[in-house]
């Protein structure tokens, strides 16, 4: 079966987590942006601070004449307030990732061809999806929250389970 390499979700490269990406990476992907996804990549879900490093991060990038645009799918308030602290460079906000609009946005905007822009997401599904679609390069990294949602209230729920039983065993 042939398969369209445009509509898969299949990354061009892997890194564990965004601070472990250098510009000198970025430089040996062919790239010369980098489309930052905010959600599970440089911040926890749903916070309105950013992971510890980050701003130091978009800074290494922009000193090494890297340029940083965010291609997010929160919303416009918490987009404006992340990107901030991210040395106010430009975002798309509800960008309805897998669609291609931001990664075209964010070429349009910084005057790089969408082949030289690195989209660095944690998701499959949406981050890599929307550069193969793109024509960008589709860096994927882990999520932030992997131990959030109901696996920490499970595994929550597992260790106030079992201090109980040590408590009753104690007593
Ligand atoms: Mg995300």
């Amino acid at each position: 079966m042939l398969v369209n390499k445009n509509e898969n979700a299949i990354p061009d490269y892997y890194y564990r987590h965004i601070l472990d990406i250098t510009p000198d990476k970025i430089k040996n992907m062919g790239a010369e942006a980098v489309a930052v996804d905010l959600d599970n990549t440089a911040v926890h879900f749903g916070s309105f601070r950013l992971e510890d490093g980050m701003r130091e991060w978009t800074e290494n990038m922009l000193s090494s004449g890297i340029k940083v645009y965010i291609v997010t799918n929160a919303l416009l308030g918490r987009a404006f307030i992340l990107s901030r602290q991210m040395c106010s460079v430009g975002f798309t906000a509800i960008s309805l990732k897998p669609s291609t609009r931001g990664i075209e946005t964010a070429s349009r905007r910084l005057g790089v061809p969408v082949s030289k822009i690195a989209m660095i997401g944690d998701k499959l599904s949406s981050d890599v999806l929307a550069a193969n679609r793109a024509g960008a390069i589709a860096v994927k990294v882990e999520p932030l929250n992997k131990s959030s949602g109901k696996a920490a209230k499970y595994a929550a729920a597992a260790a106030a389970a079992a201090a109980t039983v040590v408590t009753a065993v104690i007593k």
